[in-house]
């Protein structure tokens, strides 16, 4: 193992014999399918241990239901104390578990520190908010009649993440669900468990300093689609939150609503960008480079199709050909590099297939194919791709979570937001322009239909202040910022009569 990695492994406490299953600070072994964790970065296996199997669930959702129990009546500013706690640890080692995200999800260094730092920055925001669960005083049209709502906790909370953020979509959700007053059970993507098993071990040591915690409002289990699916049906879990594939998506929202629970799903993007004439050329090639090679094209909210008005086209394509044949490609823990490696092969294979299948549909290919020389042998390393195709091409349709930028043309804003708005994901969007009728159109009603949508900045790279996730296939859920913390709640309607009158609401007679 990299020496970087081990000294990082040390300081977190990480022990050498991985578990796969944590109760608060109670590890136990999975029963399930032996696991190989490779890092992206040169293939080599960074930990082996046996996953849970779906069997192993239903223990660890009865000790989060006992917690619940206590947990939820923990006033919330005591549990934001909690979760303050915990950010501080988090302060303390960005630097160890940013490294172990850059090994085991193949993000360069800067990515990675961002990534814990936004575990940080949503830490800080739940405190706040865990003294503002705001419910509403609401004007009762009965004399002597209080009409109020209050929010509370709602109970165990499953969270099923992805490889591509592997630690802060976990904190987006557990930060806001322990102070909302839910313990959380999480199910990390296999590929990416050591991140978790270092969440889980940095949470371990803040509970030590907190003997009054339930030690289960916190519980992980590694495991693979089953467990998944396992937390998706359990009655117990109020609300599955759920990030990853559309395809993982439909199958999670499938089971929990066939027993009427909560989902809050986060899925693919396809996302796209609008280039108008009046654009700040500079600005759009840095943020068109960022969203669409930054972290090798493996974020949801990358930059996928760049529409682009045909009088400046060839210009921004020619500039963009040119950045892109001089971006520093290679060891993501090195000083300098910009982007580092696929996740693994089957991305490698499904970049080359998207490719193969543009080019069939008429798409001209700049770029593209795996590079070998200067990388780290073992990894999937590529050159990030520009196709030029027409906008009807079926691929542009499809998220291929890799590199791949689809350049358009288009002649009027109208023309433009049709071919936006004509993909069956809706997450993040942008437009460039210094027009501001064509960006107050964009962000309109009548606009791009996504989650997300921004005026001369990228696709990719949220602030957790507002409240993240999309439209259509994307699921619909929102997490993190602004008022996503009432997913993870339930909300009480509470009529007070303090006279001693009955009066019956619509003017209702009802003598007895
Ligand atoms: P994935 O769907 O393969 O896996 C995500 C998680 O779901 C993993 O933990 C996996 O074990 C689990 N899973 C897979 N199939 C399941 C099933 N049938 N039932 C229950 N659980 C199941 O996704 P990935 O390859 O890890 O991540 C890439 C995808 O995630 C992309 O589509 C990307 O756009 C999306 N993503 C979306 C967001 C967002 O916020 N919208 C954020 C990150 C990633």
């Amino acid at each position: 193992m990299n020496a970087h990695l081990q000294k990082a492994c040390q300081q977190l406490g990480l022990p050498n014999d991985h578990l796969a299953i944590s109760i608060g600070s109670n590890w136990q072994p999975g029963r399930g399918e032996s696991l190989n964790v490779r890092s992206p970065i040169d293939g080599q296996t960074l930990a082996e241990f046996k996953m849970a199997d779906a069997r192993q669930v239903e223990a660890v959702v009865k000790e989060a239901t006992a917690a619940f129990v206590k947990w939820r009546t923990v006033p919330a500013p005591v549990r934001g104390e909690f979760v303050r706690q915990y950010g501080e640890k988090l302060r303390e080692f960005k630097q160890s578990l940013a490294t172990l995200v850059s090994w085991e999800a193949g993000k360069i260094t800067q990515e990675a520190l961002g990534e814990v730092q936004e575990m940080i920055d949503i830490c800080d925001f739940a405190v706040g908010l865990s003294r503002q669960l705001y419910g509403k005083t609401i004007a009762s049209e009965r004399p002597s009649h209080r009409l109020t709502e209050q929010w509370h906790p709602l109970g165990p909370i499953g969270v099923i993440s992805a490889f591509n953020f592997p630690v802060a979509v976990w904190a987006w959700n557990a930060a806001i669900a322990w102070v909302c007053g839910d313990p959380v059970i999480w199910k990390p993507s296999e590929k990416t468990p050591l991140t978790a098993i270092a969440c889980q071990t940095l949470f371990s040591q803040v509970l030590a300093d907190n003997p009054e915690v339930p030690p289960a409002i916190s519980s992980l289990i590694v495991g693979g689609a089953d467990v998944g699916q396992s937390l998706a049906t359990s009655p117990k879990l109020p609300l599955i939150s759920a990030t990853g594939s559309v395809p993982m998506g439909r199958a999670v929202a499938q089971n929990v609503a066939a027993r009427l629970g909560r989902s809050l799903l986060e899925l693919g993007g396809n996302n796209g960008m609008i280039v108008a004439p009046s654009a700040d050329l500079d600005l759009a090639i840095r943020s068109i480079t960022f969203s669409a090679v930054g972290t090798c094209g493996q974020r949801c909210t990358s930059l996928r199709r760049a529409i682009v008005h045909e009088s400046i086209a060839d210009k921004l394509r020619d500039q963009l050909l040119g950045v892109y044949e001089k971006l520093p490609i290679g060891d993501p823990t090195s000083d300098g590099t910009l982007v580092g490696p696929l996740v693994d092969e089957r991305a490698f294979d499904s970049m080359e297939s998207a490719l193969a299948a543009a080019k069939s549909q008429g798409g001209i290919v700049h770029g593209g194919g795996r590079m070998t020389s200067n990388v780290p042998q073992g990894g999937f390393y590529v050159r990030p791709a520009l196709v030029e195709i027409a906008s009807d091409a079926p691929i542009i349709q499809q998220e291929t979570f890799a590199p791949i930028l689809y350049f358009m043309r288009y002649r009027s804003l109208d023309e433009a937001i049709g071919i936006h708005n004509c993909v069956p994901q809706g997450l993040a969007s942008a437009i460039l322009t210094n027009d501001v009728r064509e960006a107050e159109l964009f962000c309109s009603a009548a606009g791009s239909d996504c989650g997300i949508a921004n005026v001369n900045i990228g696709t990719s790279g949220a602030e957790i202040g507002g409240a993240f996730g999309g439209e259509k296939e994307t699921g619909g859920g929102r997490e993190s910022g602004s008022d996503s913390w009432k997913l993870y709640m339930r909300r009480a309607t509470n009529t007070i009569n303090y006279s001693t009158d009955l009066p019956l609401a619509q003017g209702i007679r009802f003598e007895v």
